[in-house]
């Protein structure tokens, strides 16, 4: 499985991407930075995404890029996620007043886009591999991701605080080659992150004894204006399998 960071953090600078993942050059999971980070051609390439949750940082780039590949694909880009988060994205910005409603243009037939709903907790096939979406805690409706190919699995946790059953499934995947999780707040600023339901090194260090041993820990979603400060207090917890993610990171699995 090949996994390009196309966007590492939880904020926009010119030096700071939102968050998304590309794997496998074909399913991106969420929409933060698509078409800041790829050319044409590679937007072309992308059929499948899937989407943590509603938040602008995870899903602004998903109507440039329909807008982008519209009438060079073959069949509608499907944007994956379950129930509540397609809802909260057909109701708030594919709605004809943010966006236009791609999923009837050209026609309702034969569109651009197609939101494919799934059931939490249930595994799902997506452009030749196996995924399931598993709830954290977030403000709104958010879910993480287990991700497989025949080789590996690897799981997102999404935006979260502190969470249980994602942890637990990670726990059970034989295959399991790497966790991404969220990092956002500096310790400093511990209050912020539980109020919005974010972890700092600090409570990801107590998410972590609840990690597969010895699995690569790879930590994303800083907000730009302290990612200085998380990465010095991460590298200050002396554990080696922790790996701060930046935009242009490719990983092999
Ligand atoms: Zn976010
Ligand atoms: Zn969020």
């Amino acid at each position: 499985m090949q996994i390009r960071v196309l966007g590492a953090y939880g904020g926009s600078t010119p030096r700071h991407r939102q968050t998304s993942f590309l794997i496998d050059g074909t399913v991106a999971l969420d929409a933060g930075a698509l078409t800041s980070s790829l050319e044409l051609e590679e937007q072309a390439k992308v059929r499948a995404i899937l989407v943590t949750h509603s938040h602008m940082d995870h899903v602004n780039s998903l109507p440039f890029l329909v807008e982008n590949v519209f009438g060079q694909v073959e069949g509608p880009i499907e944007v994956i996620a379950p129930p509540e988060v397609v809802a909260s994205l057909k109701a708030h910005l594919f709605n004809n007043d943010l966006w236009p409603d791609f999923t009837r243009i050209p026609n309702h037939l034969l569109p651009i886009v197609s939101f494919r709903t799934v059931t939490p907790g249930e595994p799902f096939g997506v452009n030749g591999l196996t995924a399931v979406a598993v709830p954290v805690s977030h403000v709104v409706p958010t879910y993480g991701y287990l991700i497989s190919d025949r080789k590996a699995s690897v799981v997102f946790s999404g935006d979260t605080g502190p969470t249980d059953a994602i942890w637990r499934r990670a726990a059970q995947e034989k295959n399991l080659a790497a966790i991404f999780v969220e990092c956002s707040f500096p310790d400093a600023l511990q209050q912020i992150a539980d109020v919005s339901k974010h972890l700092t090194p600090k409570t990801l260090a107590r998410e972590m004894e609840k990690f597969p041993p010895k699995v690569p820990i790879n930590v994303y979603h800083m907000k730009p204006p302290n990612a200085a400060a998380i990465a010095a207090e991460l590298r200050a917890l002396a554990a080696p399998r922790l790996r701060l993610l930046d935009d242009g990171d490719a990983l092999s699995y």
